[in-house]
């Protein structure tokens, strides 16, 4: 489904005004302090290289898209000390409300 199938089915359908809205946190700890984390790519054409074959020169970065979240961290998580990703990382958040 594209982002404009979301955003027409979206329009269809106008949310109440008095419905709550949606509420998702940590699996871990519940904590409603998430970041969406994204990795962006970014392609360089490469213009020269040594005679090592390392490339030296670069023209303008290609960007792709980055507009989708690859995974979730807790900054609630992040601050109580976590250190490796399954301490602070998570693919989906829980439900909440
Ligand atoms: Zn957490």
């Amino acid at each position: 489904m594209t982002r404009d199938n979301v955003s027409s089915a979206a329009s269809d359908y106008p949310a109440r005004a008095d419905a709550p809205e949606p509420r998702f946190g940590c699996p871990r700890c519940g904590s409603e302090d998430i970041h969406g984390v994204s990795t962006t790519y970014v392609s360089y054409p490469i213009t020269a290289w040594d005679e090592d074959g390392m490339p030296v020169g670069f023209g303008n970065p290609e960007y792709g898209d980055g507009d989708e979240f690859d995974t979730y961290e807790c900054r609630d998580c992040l601050r109580k000390g976590g250190v490796d990703l399954a301490e602070f990382a998570f693919l989906q958040p829980v439900r909440l409300a």
